[in-house]
């Protein structure tokens, strides 16, 4: 994408300074969702960049992933599968914990999400990489169906935090956006 396209997203996306506590600054992808003209625009970006990686099914993490992931996902007339937090999900799951900064998290997938297909090519989508630790713990569980990560995309990538680094040793990682 070219720097221009890049700076026009960034600037749909509003910086919230100290939410929710002090320090961060929160990337609030809203803005970006309410401006019709960027989310088509990064939405035709991500469909032209996977026409052809042979996708069998879009996965998206909890919520916002469910935004870009489904949108995507009727673009290029593919499946959507969504990776939840614990106890949403009303049929048999697999989960997969990580650390926190203070304690844990578990995120959990449907056991038939791949139709029990093996070998199936899953394009992991969310907005936003920080620590890294929830879009790892969704490459696990997409491995522990037998399906393969192809891909894991990001509009947003915080680079200070080296998520991302992290990742690239399970995955391929395309960030949209790197801040
Ligand atoms: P992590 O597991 O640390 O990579 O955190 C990723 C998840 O936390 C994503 O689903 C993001 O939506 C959310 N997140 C983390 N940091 C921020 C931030 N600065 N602004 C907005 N969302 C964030």
């Amino acid at each position: 994408m070219k720097e221009q396209d890049k700076k026009y997203l960034l600037d749909s996306i509003r910086a919230i300074k100290d939410f929710p506590k002090e320090g961060i600054i929160f990337r609030d992808i809203t803005t970006l969702l309410n401006n019709k003209e960027a989310f088509s625009f990064l939405i035709e970006h991500l469909a032209t960049r996977y026409a052809k990686m042979n996708i069998d099914y879009i996965a998206g993490i909890e919520s916002r992933g469910f935004i870009f992931g489904a949108a995507l996902s009727a673009k290029l007339n593919l499946a959507f599968v969504p990776i939840r937090k614990p106890g949403k999900l009303p049929f048999n799951c697999l989960k997969e914990s990580y650390s926190l900064e203070y304690g844990q998290d578990t995120i959990e997938i449907h056991t038939d999400a791949f139709n029990n297909t093996k070998n199936a090519r899953v394009l992991l989508i969310d907005d936003l990489i920080a620590t890294g630790g929830t879009a790892l713990a969704a490459v696990k569980l997409i491995h522990r169906l037998q399906a393969q990560c192809v891909e894991a995309c990001f509009l947003l990538e915080l680079q200070d935090l080296s998520g991302a680094k992290e990742l690239a040793n399970l995955t391929s990682v395309y960030s949209v956006l790197k801040v």
